[in-house]
């Protein structure tokens, strides 16, 4: 196992848990399979494990740092002119903007912090139409939810819209002694590719705003979870008294296409 000199020191608060195992960076940026016209965004690229494996291929790998010590770090040792460090939060970064720059679809590849799994994801599928795949190592626990199916503990929001918006594959799980410091959990690297059409038509705030509310219930029925949106009264009613047989199942029954039918089930009742 090669060691990088860790001379950053690392911060919890920026969930920095640094790759120390280049055989495992190897192995992520294996996975990608890139390609010379690829456009390629590292998130949290810190001291620059995963970014020395990744800088060779593509046409462009911009990687954004938030840390300014990383920043400085990486801008002295990487100097490959395809390389670009910037010194932003990625969540401020407009996806969009740099996809209609090289007009492309952008690769997406991180070892993430921990903390903001589910806000990159909920950014990456806001933002889908900039994005072909994403490749991120997280918390184990979190890539199940994500490849989670139905009738499981682990089947939820991000299950649901993981699933919705891309395809999800679990690639492999990277023990916690290849990170300095060693984290409390085991990690996974999950691959997603985006979807470029939904599985199906459905008003996405309704949607989103079905699976968010019945799944904070995930105890209760359909019928009494739903009673959470706000709806007027003779729509709640309406659900209330519906003999669907969808409505008595608990939100862990349903399949992505069974919340996109009740999603269309309910629009209508809202119209
Ligand atoms: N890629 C490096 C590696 O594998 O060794 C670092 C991984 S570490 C788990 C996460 C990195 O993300 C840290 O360098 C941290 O400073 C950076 N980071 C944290 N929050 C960020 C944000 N909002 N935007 C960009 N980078 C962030």
């Amino acid at each position: 196992m090669a060691t990088p000199r860790i001379t950053v020191r690392p911060k919890q608060s920026l969930g920095q848990n640094f790759l120390i195992d280049d055989n495992i960076a190897r192995n992520i940026a294996k996975s990608l399979k890139l390609q010379s016209e690829d456009i390629v965004i590292e998130i949290g690229p810190g001291q620059g494990a995963l970014t020395r494996h990744l800088m060779s291929s593509p046409k462009r790998l911009i990687a954004v740092e938030i840390d300014a010590r990383a920043v400085e770090q990486l801008r002295s040792t990487i100097t490959a002119k395809n390389v670009e460090i910037i010194h932003q939060d990625f969540l401020d970064i407009s996806l969009k903007s740099i996809s209609k720059k090289y007009d492309t679809k952008i690769r997406i590849v991180g070892n993430i912090p921990y903390h903001l799994t589910s806000p990159i994801l909920f950014k990456i599928f806001d933002e889908r139409e900039a994005i072909s795949d994403i490749t991120l190592t997280m918390q184990r626990e979190v890539a199940q939810r994500i490849t989670g199916s139905p009738r499981t503990k682990e089947y939820g929001i991000l299950s649901v819209f993981s699933q919705f918006y891309g395809i999800p594959k679990l690639l492999f799980n990277v023990s916690p002694n290849c990170f300095y410091p060693k984290p409390k959990v085991t990690s996974s690297v999950i691959q997603l590719l985006i979807r470029d059409e939904l599985p199906g038509d459905v008003n996405l705030k309704l949607f989103h705003g079905i699976v968010k509310t019945v799944f904070g219930k995930r105890r209760k029925t359909l019928r009494n979870g739903l009673l959470y949106m706000p709806f007027e009264k003779e729509v709640l009613e309406n659900i209330q008294n519906s003999t669907d047989p969808v409505f008595i199942k608990r939100p862990e029954e349903l399949s992505i296409n069974d919340f996109i039918l009740l999603t269309n089930y309910i629009q209508q009742l809202l119209d």
